[in-house]
């Protein structure tokens, strides 16, 4: 069984290899290595190293688009935003979001490139992470209630082209399949030039199935060619849930049919930022860990490394024990 951590914040090779061989001790044999715009832009070959480091140990290694575009999840800006103003969502009202278009020519170009250089790190999987348009709650403020995204040219060019008519100017039914189809149709096609450059496709979706956060029908991923590993992340705080372990068996038990279904393989995520220092932080990582065990998950990961300690706008209270409890649950 793959067990493993998303790692960032460390571009020194020599520290790197410090705590790659710690996890190594520890019982991991999987690491996820974020692969920011800034890291693309500063330390291409610096990531190079230190995937190579990763696969030298034995470690099956991810990369993902960390925050890039804000199409994706992660700690991390987007220059692309800055330099392409007219390539974000756009609202009815015409005014522009902080996330680019998934359906904007110019950033499935930036995403091309990004792509083939993050297959260029040499790592066996890209892990295509919380792909979403914007949702309102997080639209600038003096939206309308009913705003919604994205109707920009290309958007709007796109749907008539589909449709035969012009795209409404009120949210329906057709929009949300719409946003649906065109996540799908943009994770395809980056998967497919990663599969063409003989690396592996994960894709992570938050566990909510609404039309807001784009892929409501998870099958509809599932079945697609290029896919290797479907993966949820049952994070319970920003869920705001209770049952830990009902909410992290249920996603599981989603996860793992459609990945018997589908012939791929299946992973959960457990949350390791944000949590307070008190006894059932703890309870709730040891609980998720051995529910996903338990329901049969292939993969186990927690985000991120030494329960977020380097990062402190998400770190828990007492990284340390969060980070053994998870290296514990999962060894057992
Ligand atoms: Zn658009």
């Amino acid at each position: 069984m793959e067990v493993g951590t998303s790692y960032f914040g460390v571009r020194d090779v020599r520290h790197v290899v410090d705590d790659l061989e710690r996890f190594d001790d520890e019982g991991l044999n999987a690491v996820l290595h974020t692969f920011s715009e800034r890291d693309k832009y500063f330390y291409e070959e610096t990531m190079a190293e230190i995937v190579a480091a990763s696969n030298d140990r034995g470690f099956t290694t991810y990369v993902n688009p960390w925050g890039v575009g804000k199409v994706f999840g992660g700690e991390a800006f987007s220059e692309f935003l800055a330099k392409h103003p007219d390539s974000r969502q756009q609202t009815v009202t015409g005014e522009r979001q902080h996330g680019a278009c998934i359906n904007d020519p110019e950033f499935r170009a930036a995403m091309r490139e990004w792509t083939e250089a993050a297959a260029g790190l040499n790592p066996d999987v890209l892990f295509w992470d919380e792909p979403h348009w914007l949702i309102p709650d997080w639209f600038y403020d003096g939206q309308p209630d009913d705003a919604w995204v994205c109707r920009c040219s290309h958007c709007r060019e796109k749907y008539e082209t589909q449709h035969g008519r012009p795209m409404p100017a009120r949210e329906d039914e057709t929009i949300r399949r719409f946003r649906e189809d065109s996540l799908l149709e943009f994770l395809s096609e980056m998967m497919e030039l990663a599969a063409q450059e003989d690396v592996r496709n994960a894709v992570c979706l938050v566990p909510e199935t609404d039309a807001e956060h784009g892929i409501r029908n998870w099958d509809r991923l599932a079945a697609d060619e290029h896919l290797d590993t479907l993966s949820t992340d049952p994070y319970w705080e920003p869920s705001d849930v209770d049952d830990v372990e009902k909410f992290v068996a249920e996603t599981t038990a989603h996860v793992v049919t459609l990945a018997e279904e589908y012939d791929l393989q299946s992973q959960i995520w457990i949350q390791g930022f944000g949590l307070s220092d008190e006894p059932k932080s703890y309870d709730n990582v040891e609980t998720a860990t051995r529910t996903a065990i338990e329901g049969g998950a292939d993969s186990v990961f927690m985000w991120g490394w030494d329960g977020c300690r380097a990062i402190s706008s998400i770190a828990s209270e007492n990284p340390d024990t969060v980070w053994q409890t998870y290296i514990d649950a999962a060894g057992e």
